[in-house]
């Protein structure tokens, strides 16, 4: 069994799991490594290829950031890995044996994929803790076990998600009366709820305070090792700081991946990318 599934932090879901709640999640097959095997994706807008034979992979609990220029295709692979866009032809797996171009965006979110859109979508109205709390109850894994009342559990998971993305000072305030910055962290939270495995999080700095960016690189690096994270970004001084393995992506297909100084230092990044 892979580290995620037997982490002792998850509260009562130990008993979840054996009830067959989980069933989804227990699934995922990583035992040789990968959570996620892009293989040849193409896919075509009209004739226009966004994505052109993309394959990758992404380790278990690995943190990955994804590089490239405008147009290069990232928010398409993200779209094609939720199910938002089928690829004309490739396959996606999420560990070994779930097809997910066979599976609809619901059912992909249901097995594990977690995915934060370039804008926050939070619940502006309501507290920051009931936006953690109505996001762990849309999970539908749990909903059968979450009665009205929050259990103990519940109320542990919650603190420590605020903990987690350091809004436990503001977890009464309106999630409408946050900054930008802690708006992002908020809905960082509220995919966290759902316990995903992998975590797609496209542009999640943009916008953002510098302060609120060097921040935002110790939530990603926090969430490495127990969830498998990737990062796409356009600011540098974030990927640096983060990276681990950069992956440039160009044209729709990878251009170059390693470590950070390797890829920096590779003439064609710098003359796709990096040289603007
Ligand atoms: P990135 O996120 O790397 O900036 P995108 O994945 O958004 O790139 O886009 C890749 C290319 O595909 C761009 O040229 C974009 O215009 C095109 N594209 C993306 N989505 C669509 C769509 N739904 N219809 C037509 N073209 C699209
Ligand atoms: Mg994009």
């Amino acid at each position: 069994m892979n580290e995620a599934a037997v982490r002792s932090d998850d509260g009562g879901s130990a008993g979840l799991e054996q009830a067959g709640m989980r069933v989804a999640r227990g699934a995922v097959d990583t035992t040789h490594g990968p959570i996620l095997y892009l293989d040849g994706i193409t896919v075509s807008f009209d004739g226009f290829k966004a994505l052109s034979n993309l394959s990758l992979t992404i380790d278990d609990g690995e943190l990955r950031c994804i590089i490239g220029p405008n147009g290069a295709g990232k928010t398409t692979m993200m779209d094609v890995i939720t199910g938002k866009t089928r690829p004309d032809a490739g396959s996606a797996f999420f560990g070994q044996t779930i097809d997910l171009t066979q599976m609809t965006e619901a059912e992909i979110a249901h097995a594990g994929i977690g995915r934060k859109f370039q804008k926050p979508t939070v619940f502006e109205r309501h507290s920051v803790f009931e936006n953690l709390e109505l996001a762990m109850k849309a999970d539908k894994r749990v909903r059968k076990t979450v009665s009205a009342r929050l259990g103990l559990a519940d109320m542990d998971r919650i603190a420590e998600t605020l903990a987690l993305i350091q809004l436990s000072a503001v977890s009464d305030r309106m999630a409408g009366s946050l900054s930008h910055g802690q708006k992002q962290w908020l809905e960082i939270g509220m995919l966290l709820m759902q316990e995903p495995r992998l975590l797609l999080l496209d542009e999640p700095v943009a916008g953002m305070t510098d302060d609120e960016t060097m921040r935002t690189a110790e939530l990603c690096q926090s969430l490495a090792g127990r969830h498998s994270v990737v990062v796409v970004e356009h600011d540098m001084d974030f990927i640096a700081s983060i990276a681990r393995k950069v992956t440039v992506l160009h044209e729709g297909s990878v251009l170059a991946e390693g470590p950070m100084d390797v890829v920096q230092a590779d003439p064609r990044v710098i003359e796709v990318y990096l040289g603007r």
